[in-house]
């Protein structure tokens, strides 16, 4: 557990970092509040980050709505958001300082050359004759990484073999995910990350990068995904809903119970807040001194 610090607060910085390629719908709510609450049971801090680089996908005013959401429902981050459309500099020299430790490769290979699971190191020795770099790759070191989930418990994954050399930087130019998010959390301090079970296979890949630059990788929780009736993610691609403001109770309990508790019968958000975060704290064992 982590040491409090001066003024009651816990070191524990955690942050919700929704894409604004739509608003907040049932699904996103899970991961808002699952952070939001093991932040708030750590007596900690809930850093908003909005992930809008994938720039393409991007709705204008999305990030303002996703901020009234989730502010209607009593959910208040404690300090500025940050926008990784405004940090290209920082993933720049971040990706400089890779490739000058020989940690990246250009990779020329289209969709249609890659065959299905890892990537087979087709470039990394350097491109075949009169082709040009498209995407950027980083060589994934050999051997086992592991990790500790808070939800899953015990995680392993030979990057190398099961996922092979990935990409950092698209062949669109777009920064890739696995990039900014270990740059990110590891900027901001990050020392928890709650997030969905769909990204639990990323962990390993990230951890990793996280290692190459001398961040801390946080501990990870990954908490179940939300369902449509035919079994997929609930997204914004499949069209779900957004959010139910003028019914804010309801809308909060059934995110609560699809993390697995009752019902609360409080009659206010700052209320539901209050016993969530309490009964969060008791089934995690969470125990903190402020
Ligand atoms: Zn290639």
């Amino acid at each position: 557990m982590a040491l409090p610090v001066p003024g009651g607060k816990s070191s524990y910085r955690g942050r919700f970092a929704p894409s604004p390629s739509g608003v907040l719908h049932d699904g996103s709510l899970l991961t808002a509040m699952a952070s939001f609450l093991d932040a708030r049971a750590h007596k900690g801090q809930w850093l908003l980050r909005i992930e809008d680089i994938d720039t393409p996908r991007v709705v204008p005013g999305a990030d303002r709505i996703i901020m009234q959401q989730l502010q209607a429902l009593g959910m208040q981050w404690d300090e500025s958001p940050v926008w990784q459309s405004q940090r290209h500099a920082l993933y720049q020299a971040t990706f400089n300082r890779l490739a000058e430790q020989n940690l990246l490769y250009g990779c020329a290979c289209t969709r249609q050359e890659l065959s299905w699971g890892p990537y087979q190191g087709t470039c990394r020795n350097g491109l075949p004759a009169g082709r040009q770099a498209r995407a950027w790759r980083f060589k994934a070191a050999p051997g086992t990484e592991y990790f500790h989930d808070r939800w899953h418990g015990p995680q392993q994954q030979d990057v190398a073999t099961e996922v092979g050399d990935f990409i950092v930087k698209r062949a669109d130019g777009v920064w890739a995910y696995q990039l900014v998010v270990v740059i990110d959390d590891g900027d901001q301090g990050i020392t928890d990350i709650v997030r969905g079970a769909d990204l639990l296979d990323s962990t390993a890949r990230q951890q990793m990068l996280a290692r190459s630059l001398g961040i801390d990788y946080p501990s990870t929780m990954h908490i179940p995904l939300l369902l449509d009736q035919a079994g997929r993610k609930l997204s914004k691609q499949n069209h779900a809903v957004a959010l139910d403001l003028a019914h804010a109770m309801p809308t909060l309990n059934k995110a609560w119970q699809a993390l697995g508790f009752l019902a609360l019968p409080e009659t206010s958000p700052y209320a539901f807040w209050q016993t969530a975060q309490e009964q969060w704290a008791r089934r995690f064992n969470i125990r903190c001194l402020a």
